[in-house]
C-alpha cells in the first residue's frame, strides 16, 4: 500500500490514440522508451544507443503528463507503478529507508517497468537547508540510493519518469538524473482542436456544432479544462430528460436524451 497504482500492460486502458495533440513528444517517447522497451536488443551494441533511464515530464496542470505516462506503459507493453510524491512524504514518514528498498526491489521484480512519479518535486525537491523537513531530505536521499544502486540489467528495464508543475524546484541531483526533460506546454487553437475531437469522438452532438468555433473560443484551456467543460455540458441533457420524465403527465412518448450542446458553457480564460 505504499504506492497509488501497480497497472500490468493491457490493463490501464489508455493509448497514445486516446490522447489528443501532443503528437512531437509522442514521437520522442516512442524513440527514447518504446523501442529500447520492446526491441532491447538493438540498444546493446556499442556505446551511443542506451536506453533512457529518467525522463522529467514539465508543465503547466492538466497537459496531459500523466494521460502520457498512463498510455506509454501500454504502448511499450511494460508493468506501470504509480507513486505521488505528496503523499510518499506524508505517509512514508519515519519508514523512509525501508520502503524505498521495498519500492525498488518490486520494481525489479516487476521489470520491464515505469515507475511514474507525479509531483516529484514533493518528493526529490532542491534542499531546502535548515527549514527541511528531516523526513523529507531521509526520504529523497533514500529514493536516489536506491536509483542509483539499481543493478545495470535493472536499470535497463527500469525508467523512473517523473512529472511536475515546478520543474525549478527540483534538486540539482535530481535532473542530472533525469537526463530527457520535456515541456508538455498548453495546447494551442490547432490543438485544441484535436483534443476535443479525442474527447467529444464518442459524443451525440447538436447539429451544427463546430468543433473549430469552440476549439477558438477556448484560448488558456488545458486538455484538462476542455475534459470538465464537456462533462459539465453532458449533464444537461441528463437533467433535462429527468425534467421531461417529471413533466411527462402520461404522454405515449418516452422522453429521449438530447444530443449535446457545448454553445453556452465556454468561460474565457
Ligand atoms: P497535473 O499536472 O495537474 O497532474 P496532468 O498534466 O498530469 O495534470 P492529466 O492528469 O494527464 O494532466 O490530465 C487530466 C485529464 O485531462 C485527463 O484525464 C484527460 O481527461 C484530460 N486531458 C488532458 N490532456 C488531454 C489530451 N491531450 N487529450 C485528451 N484528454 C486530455
Amino acid at each position: 500500500n505504499f504506492v497509488s497504482a501497480v497497472v500490468p500492460p493491457g490493463e490501464i486502458g489508455i493509448r497514445f490514440e486516446d490522447i489528443g495533440a501532443l503528437e512531437e513528444i509522442k514521437k520522442t517517447l516512442n524513440e527514447l522508451v518504446i523501442l529500447p522497451m520492446r526491441r532491447p536488443e538493438l540498444f546493446s551494441h556499442g556505446n551511443l544507443l542506451r536506453p533512457c533511464k529518467g525522463i522529467l515530464l514539465f508543465g503547466p496542470p492538466g497537459t496531459g503528463k500523466t494521460l502520457l505516462a498512463k498510455a506509454l506503459a501500454t504502448e511499450a507493453g511494460v508493468n506501470f507503478i504509480s507513486i505521488t510524491g505528496s503523499t510518499m512524504t506524508s505517509k512514508w514518514f519515519g519508514d523512509a529507508e525501508k520502503l524505498t528498498k521495498a519500492l525498488f526491489s518490486f520494481a525489479s521484480k516487476l521489470a520491464p517497468v515505469i515507475i511514474f512519479v507525479d509531483e516529484v518535486d514533493s518528493l526529490l525537491g532542491a534542499r531546502g537547508g535548515g527549514s527541511e523537513h528531516e523526513a523529507t531530505r531521509r526520504m529523497r536521499n533514500e529514493f536516489m540510493a536506491a536509483w542509483d544502486g539499481l543493478r545495470s540489467k535493472d536499470s535497463q528495464r527500469i525508467l523512473i519518469l517523473g512529472a511536475t508543475n515546478r520543474p525549478f524546484d527540483l534538486d540539482d541531483a535530481v535532473i542530472r538524473r533525469l537526463p530527457r526533460r520535456i515541456y508538455v506546454d498548453l495546447p494551442d487553437g490547432a490543438n485544441r482542436l484535436k483534443i476535443l475531437k479525442v474527447i467529444l469522438a464518442h459524443e451525440h452532438l447538436k447539429s451544427g456544432f463546430s468543433f473549430e468555433k469552440l476549439a477558438d473560443e477556448t484560448e488558456g484551456y488545458s486538455g484538462s479544462d476542455l475534459k470538465n467543460l464537456c462533462v459539465a455540458a453532458a449533464y444537461r441533457p441528463v437533467q433535462e430528460l429527468l425534467e421531461d420524465e417529471r413533466k411527462d403527465y402520461g404522454n405515449n412518448e418516452a422522453p429521449v436524451l438530447r444530443p449535446l450542446d457545448l454553445g453556452d458553457f465556454v468561460q474565457s480564460k
